[in-house]
């Protein structure tokens, strides 16, 4: 039976989906130890920091967070978790601040950890946690009504040059297919309507024989109204099997989403990328011919495939000419959305001991350029669904007071529609009546 204690959490994100989803499992872990969660910063009695440390100008978000946690709440806990949790030398700069360094693949043993900081033995809830050998069969407290995230693994194997997941995250390791199914069926039953499948490299899921291809398969045999998105594909591991799968599975989204990270062969293979650019430009052509006008759950008009990818700029030593395949790649890709980073050295990681020899103002031009690609193509890309009927699934009210939400090619669309009550997590039609470079605008059918 859970046991009540009365002090207050709170919880700051930082980073990608992946650390978001860790929060879920965190907070759902943290109440079943009797705590409870609050918004209000300046009231808890236990601050929890989820880290990033991909980027610099992440890892500078805590430098700055934690004097003003100290200044508003001084007498909180302050936790920290993710990415930086191993990082030696963030260690020495923050030291005295921090009450606990905690990883979060040790979620079962937080109880134990805070009693050491904390001088209450509060009471542990051991009917709900007994099993303590992975913290991702902690079931999540999910933020959203309608839309999961669903950790299918932790870690990456892959040490690309300039990345520091493997070293904060370890080693691929990969959950059960059942227990994967079981946590999606149970959430499809209660109304979840996008069930968005991640892992740092969900294509080199492995588990029993299965691989992530069956695995989508599987979660498409799921009965019920809803769509499967997942993220992130590693193009070395983008199979002939996996395209067929997402081409034939009427509920896998016309999303993919493919970081290249470069155009150009000798930085792919400098960042220690596994592929050249001539595999990455086929698999694209492939993904376009195979998955695009796809019958999809509900219908409405067939729609092209939406492709998307993260690209690096300024990796050491790149040169003019080796940028300019990377435009060259923008150009041909057609790319509906991009996420560009300048390149930030990573302590640890191979490329720091490289020189960072492209200058900011340099990475900062480069990454312009492609910016300005990308609003063309997308721009391109969009004005295919003038006139189209389309599946939206409604997340809510912009600013402005329209509802919006996503199309299943992950496209944003403000709904021009005043008098009708929509629900948050419906799937409604609508007809797009205007296109701009990243979003539509419709009206409902
Ligand atoms: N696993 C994914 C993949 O292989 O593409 C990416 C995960 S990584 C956490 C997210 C993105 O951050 C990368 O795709 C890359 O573009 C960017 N990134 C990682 N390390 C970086 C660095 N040192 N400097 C700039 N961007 C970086
Ligand atoms: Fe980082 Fe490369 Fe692993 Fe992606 S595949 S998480 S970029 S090391």
């Amino acid at each position: 039976m859970k046991k009540e204690n009365n002090k207050k959490f709170y919880i700051k994100t930082i980073g990608c989906q992946m650390n978001k989803s860790d929060s879920e499992r965190l907070s759902a872990f943290l109440e079943g130890n009797g705590y409870k969660e609050t918004s209000k910063r300046n009231e808890a009695d236990l601050i929890f920091i989820n880290t990033c440390g991909v980027r610099q100008s992440a890892e500078d978000r805590i430098y700055g967070l934690i004097p003003g946690i100290k200044r508003e709440n001084p007498n909180a806990k302050i936790i920290l978790t993710g990415c930086l949790v191993n990082r030696t030398d963030v260690r020495r700069r923050i030291e005295g601040s921090v009450d606990l360094w905690f990883p979060i693949v040790d979620l079962f043993n937080l109880d134990k950890e805070l009693n050491k900081i904390w001088d209450i033995n509060f009471n542990k809830n051991d009917d709900n946690f007994s099993c303590r050998d992975d913290y991702l069969k902690v079931s999540p407290k999910i933020d959203s009504s309608f839309s999961a995230l669903i950790p299918i693994g932790n870690g990456c194997n892959n040490f690309c040059s300039y990345c520091v997941v493997p070293y904060a995250r370890g080693r691929e390791k990969y959950r059960p297919v059942k227990e994967i199914i079981k946590e999606i069926r149970d959430l499809v039953k209660i109304g979840y309507k996008e069930i968005t499948l991640i892992a740092q490299n969900v294509n080199s899921y492995s588990s029993s024989s299965t691989d992530f291809s069956d695995l989508l398969k599987k979660v498409n045999d799921i009965e019920g109204n809803f769509w499967i998105r997942f993220i992130t594909s590693h193009p070395k591991d983008m199979s002939d099997k996996l395209i067929n799968t997402i081409a034939t599975c009427e509920k896998i989204c016309s999303h993919i989403h493919l970081p290249a990270q470069s155009g150009d062969n000798k930085i792919l293979e400098a960042m220690n990328r596994k592929y050249t650019i001539e595999h990455y430009k086929k698999l694209i052509l492939k993904i376009r011919k195979k998955c695009s006008l796809k019958k999809f759950i509900l219908q409405e008009d067939l729609l092209p495939v939406s492709i998307s990818t993260d690209l690096i700029v300024g990796f050491p030593g790149e040169t003019k000419k080796q940028f300019e395949n990377s435009k060259k790649l923008f150009k041909e890709a057609k790319y509906d959305l991009a996420y560009t980073a300048q390149y930030s050295p990573r302590y640890g990681t191979t490329a720091y001991k490289l020189e960072d020899n492209v200058g900011k103002k340099e990475k900062e031009r480069r990454e312009n350029e492609l910016l300005n690609i990308l609003k063309k193509t997308a721009e391109t890309n969009n004005e295919k669904y003038l006139g189209k009927r389309v599946l939206v699934l409604v997340e809510g009210k912009n600013k402005k007071g329209f509802y919006n939400g996503k199309t299943c090619t992950y496209k944003n669309v403000n709904i021009i529609e005043n008098n009708k009550k929509i629900e948050k997590g419906e799937f409604i039609m609508v007809k797009i009546i205007k296109t701009m470079d990243f979003g539509l605008e419709g009206v409902l059918i």
